[in-house]
Formats: C-alpha cells, sequence, structure tokens
C-alpha cells in the first residue's frame, strides 16, 4: 500500500511509516526511496509488487447487471467454473442497485422466461397490457438473481472492482480486482465484459467508440425515486382524468403534461422533459424525474457530482409535490438509486458492428442470438439545444424488428473475450434500440454458454457453432 506524503494532511514519514508497520506490511527499502524522491511531485510510482492469483476459472463475468447475471449463470449451468464480479453489494445492476423496476422488449423464452416466471411465483411482478413490457420489485429481484447464481454454482463475488486487464497478444490472461480483500489476480479461459461500461475491455486496451459520432455526447444519466403515495389508483386516475382514451401514445403524452403541470406549480421544473410514474405495487410507484447530462462515463467525479445532485432534485421534487397536498398528501420517498442509472458507456468493437441500417432494414441474421424490436430511444442529450432534442436526433428513424448476431458479442481485438449487454458491438443509434434489458438478458445467455462450450472443448469462442448453443431466439 503506498500512500502521498503531505504534512498539510499531517501525512508525514513518520506517520507513513507507522502506518506501514500496522498494516503489518513490509517496508521495501525501494519504497522508502520513492516516497521520498517524488513527494510533492503529484503523482506517485507505487512500488511493483506481487498480487495473489485467487483462481484458474473457466469464464470469468465481469459485471452482474441483466447481460452479466444471464452470462453467469447460463455458463455454470453449461458446466464452467464461472466467476462473477461485481462492484455493487447486490446482483442485478441497473434492475436493482439502480432501482430500474421496469423491462423493456422482453422476452417470452429462454432464462428471460424463467426469471418472469419466478417473479411470478413469488406475486412480484406487474403484467402490462402489452406483453414485451412489465414492472417487477427490485428486492424481490435480487433475491432471485441471488438465488439462481447459488443454484447455478457461480461463484459470486459482491463488492469487488475489476481494475486491471493481461494480456499477451491476443489472449486476455488475468484480471486484477480491488474488493476488501486487497488486489487480487484471477485467471479463466474466457472472459465477458459485462460492465456496461466496457471497462474490462478499455482495461485491456481494446478498441472502443463512445456518444454520438461527430460529438462523442452521450446520453443522460437518471436516478430513480421509490416512492410511497398515499392512494395510487387515485394519483393515476388523476393524472389521466383529462384524456382517458383507449390510444396509448395520447394517454401517455397527456399524462406526462400533466405531470409536468404539477411539478411546476410545486415550484421543481423537472430536468427531464418526459417525467413518468410507473406503478410497482399497491401505493409503491416509481419516479423517473431526473436526468443528468454531459456525464462521461470514466469520470468518477461528474458521476459523483451528478448522484448527489440527482438525489437533491428528487427530493426538492418530492417535498414539492408533497405541499401541493391531495394525490401527493403525505407521499414519502423509501429509495433512490444506489448506482445511478448510466445509459450509454463505451461500445466495444467486436467481429460485427449492429448498425442503424440494420434497424431500418430489419436485418436477419445466421448467428442471430435475439431479435430486437425496441425503436431508438435517444433520450435528450442537453436541456439547452434544439439539435440535442430526441426529436431531432431520431427524426425519420424507423425500426423494423432485427437480429443481433453472435459475432457482436466476440471481440475484435481479442480472441477469448466477449461482450453483454449494453457495451456489445453497435453504433449509436442501434445501441440506442438493442440496449434495453429484454435484449441484455438473451445476450448475456448466449455469451454465457459460448464462452462455457469453448472453454470445455478448448475452442475459442469464434470457433463455436451458432447450432451449439440451443438458444430459443423468440421469432
Ligand atoms: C436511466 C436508465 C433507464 C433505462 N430504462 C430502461 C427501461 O425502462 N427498460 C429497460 O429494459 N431498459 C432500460 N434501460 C436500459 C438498460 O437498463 C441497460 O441498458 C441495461 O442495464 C443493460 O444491462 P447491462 O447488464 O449491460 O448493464 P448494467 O445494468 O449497467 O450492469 C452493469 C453491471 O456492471 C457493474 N460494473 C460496472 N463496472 C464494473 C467494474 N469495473 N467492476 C465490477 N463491476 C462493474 C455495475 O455495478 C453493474 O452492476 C435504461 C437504462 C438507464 C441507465
Amino acid at each position: 500500500m503506498a500512500m502521498l506524503l503531505n504534512p498539510a494532511q499531517g501525512v508525514t514519514r513518520r506517520s507513513f511509516f507507522r502506518s506501514m508497520a500496522l498494516a503489518g506490511a513490509a517496508v521495501p527499502a525501494s519504497a522508502m526511496a520513492e516516497t521520498e524522491k517524488i513527494a510533492g511531485a503529484g503523482v506517485l510510482r507505487e512500488p511493483a509488487r506481487d498480487i495473489p492469483v485467487r483462481d484458474d476459472a473457466d469464464v470469468i463475468v465481469c459485471g452482474a447487471g441483466p447481460a452479466g447475471v444471464s452470462a453467469a449463470i447460463a455458463a455454470a449451468r453449461a458446466g464452467a467454473n464461472t466467476r462473477l464480479f461485481d462492484i455493487n453489494g447486490c446482483l442485478g445492476g441497473i434492475w436493482t442497485a439502480g432501482l430500474l423496476c421496469w423491462v423493456l422488449d422482453y422476452k417470452t423464452t429462454g432464462l428471460a422466461d424463467e426469471i418472469t416466471q419466478r417473479l411470478d411465483a413469488r406475486d412480484a411482478r406487474r403484467a402490462q397490457r402489452r406483453r414485451s413490457r412489465y414492472a417487477y420489485e427490485p428486492e424481490e429481484m435480487k433475491l432471485l438473481l441471488e438465488n439462481m447464481c447459488t443454484e447455478a454454482g457461480v461463484k459470486v463475488r459482491l463488492h469487488t472492482g475489476v481494475r486491471a486487464a493481461y494480456r499477451e497478444d491476443r489472449r486476455l490472461t488475468a484480471i486484477v480486482t480491488e474488493s476488501k480483500s486487497g488486489r487480487e489476480a484471477w485467471r479463466a479461459k474466457n472472459f465477458i465484459d459485462a460492465t456496461g461500461d466496457g471497462d474490462l475491455a478499455a482495461f485491456a486496451g481494446c478498441g472502443f467508440d463512445l456518444g454520438q459520432p461527430g460529438t462523442g455526447k452521450c446520453q443522460p444519466l437518471t436516478m430513480y425515486a421509490l416512492v410511497l403515495v398515499k392512494d395510487a389508483e387515485a394519483l393515476k386516475a388523476y393524472l389521466t382524468e383529462e384524456k382517458d382514451t383507449a390510444d396509448e401514445s395520447q394517454r401517455y403524452r397527456s399524462k406526462t403534461s400533466k405531470l409536468m403541470r404539477e411539478l411546476h406549480r410545486a415550484g421543481t421544473p423537472p430536468s427531464y422533459n418526459n417525467p413518468s410514474i410507473f406503478y410497482i405495487r399497491d401505493n409503491v410507484v416509481l419516479f423517473m424525474f431526473n436526468h443528468e447530462y454531459g456525464v462521461n462515463v470514466d469520470d468518477a467525479d461528474a458521476i459523483t457530482a451528478a448522484t448527489m445532485n440527482a438525489r437533491r432534485e428528487l427530493n426538492a421534487m418530492a417535498d414539492g409535490l408533497r405541499k401541493l397536498g391531495g394525490v401527493w398528501d403525505n407521499l414519502r420517498i423509501i429509495a433512490t438509486s444506489e448506482h445511478i442509472g448510466i445509459r450509454e458507456g463505451r461500445r466495444i468493437h467486436g467481429l460485427y458492428q449492429v448498425t442503424m441500417d440494420d434497424l431500418a432494414k430489419g436485418a436477419r441474421h445466421e448467428d442471430a442470438i435475439v431479435r430486437a424490436r425496441f425503436g431508438v430511444d435517444v433520450h435528450c442529450l442537453s436541456l439547452d439545444n434544439k439539435e440535442d432534442s430526441h426529436g431531432e436526433i431520431t427524426k425519420g428513424l424507423k425500426v423494423k424488428p432485427y437480429d443481433v448476431p453472435l459475432r457482436a458479442l466476440i471481440s475484435r481485438d481479442l480472441d477469448n473475450m466477449l461482450m453483454a449487454g449494453r457495451c456489445i458491438s453497435g453504433d449509436f443509434f442501434a445501441h440506442a434500440s438493442y440496449r434495453v434489458t429484454g435484449n441484455s438478458v438473451p445476450m448475456g445467455e448466449a455469451a454465457g454458454r459460448t464462452a462455457a462450450l469453448a472453454a470445455l472443448s478448448g475452442r475459442l469462442p469464434a470457433q463455436v457453432g451458432i447450432s451449439e448453443l440451443k438458444l430459443e431466439p423468440e421469432t
């Protein structure tokens, strides 16, 4: 462990060596010289060190969101010694730590259907008019995913961040994690980057794209709030009273504009110009009112500022609405997202890039692993520039149901790494469509099975045939 000598912070040579002694760490002579040499330079050269290799797995999955947890369960069920890492204290990513509570472009086959059936078994899901979407209870989802991983024999490590990756030419050989257990190394035959932001691939030096072509702007972040209201049915009726029509989009627009006026009346105009409320269970609802613009996924300070700003805004809006009384009387925030929702991260270069052209023509692929149907959902990139609005950016873009091929999940730069979820290989517009969780689960399932079959048969992922995966893509 190294430390920056900074008398202003009371970190003197004496306190440095005392803390080393307390940490029971041997203080190599070189460390003393190094620290002395660069004190005050604003950089720190860490002394070289050996770290323990904890395991030699068949498959390592980094990130346990909808894609990563599905990949790990599929790999373990295929017989692979599988390890799964996540920085959060729960499995599920945006589904749980992100409090998303709303699945889109949902599939009725494979692991996706099993998750739905098991939520139903615990009465933890609110089916909707349209079969391709539903609301679920995040606590139930946490428990379900932990049970499914335990049953499958996945070795789960929570509170553990993937912090480095080592490769020999085109083979990823090991990752390094940091956690309460310190810095540890893990080796595997195949790796899956399901970090959403493509962290593993970036650490390994793989090529990627990020943001809107030409501007590099990324979609905004959103923090959700789970809220207890006095009477959810009364609230729903109040928000739809003006336009109670069968036309879903008309009803949605009228609800949203009524909500917008209420938030203005409360003195808290929202940062999201399309505020929405989702009905989760009884009088528990979800507020999607917040957007944080211009935040890059590799900037921890910006993500922290966005997180604290979002939580402040959500509480101000709750306080303002409560003061209005009526259907807002007594409303209480029960929870906000522990991990603010990041819509857009790195798109890692694969053996195939899914493009807007695929969406427009409804592409079909021999090695299809999922058929996506969701529209191009680019949230406005800023509030003060018309060019950045959803309408402008997606003007004229039409989507026909299209296939995502296995090749888009196999890294172009590393022979034994796959991607799953929102960091797969695609362009800015295609990403805005296939990124929803209804597609992340089948992607994870395909990546997990491919990585496992390759590891257990001494082949590379690209050498595994689509028929071997025995997937049931929805048609
Ligand atoms: C605000 C918002 C609203 C959305 N709305 C919807 C919607 O209504 N319905 C829908 O279906 N989809 C929606 N989406 C899209 C969808 O949620 C994501 O695209 C989906 O999360 C993709 O799943 P994933 O597993 O790739 O990523 P994520 O869910 O982001 O999971 C990535 C996981 O990796 C972990 N991780 C990241 N870096 C590291 C690291 N270095 N070390 C260890 N762990 C790491 C994270 O903690 C996280 O658990 C929304 C997304 C956002 C952000």
